[in-house]
C-alpha cells in the first residue's frame, strides 16, 4: 500500500510552486538538497515517487521518476537514460 493521496498532494503543491516560479533561481546544490529533503518526505510518508514527480516535475528537478537519482538526461516521460 502506498499513500496515493499524499503523493498527489505533494505533486499538486510542487506543481503550483513551479508555476509561481519558486524554483527558477535554484542552483544545482540547492536542487540536490531539495531532492534529498523531498525524498525523505516521500519515504517516511509512504508516498510514491512516480506520482509525486510526474513527467513535468521530473524534468524541472532533474530527478528520475523510477530510480530517484539526480540526472541531467531526463526524457519527456520523466525517466533517466538507464531507466527509460
Ligand atoms: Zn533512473
Amino acid at each position: 500500500m502506498s499513500n496515493h493521496a499524499g503523493s498527489y498532494m505533494l505533486n499538486d503543491l510542487l506543481s503550483k510552486m513551479v508555476e509561481f516560479g519558486y524554483f527558477k533561481d535554484m542552483n544545482e546544490v540547492e536542487n540536490k538538497k531539495f531532492l534529498t529533503m523531498i525524498n525523505k518526505l516521500i519515504f517516511y510518508n509512504d508516498c510514491n515517487l512516480g506520482e509525486v514527480f510526474d513527467e513535468k516535475l521530473a524534468k524541472v528537478f532533474n530527478i528520475c521518476r523510477y530510480c530517484s537519482k539526480y540526472r541531467l538526461d531526463i526524457n519527456d516521460e520523466g525517466y533517466c537514460k538507464e531507466c527509460a
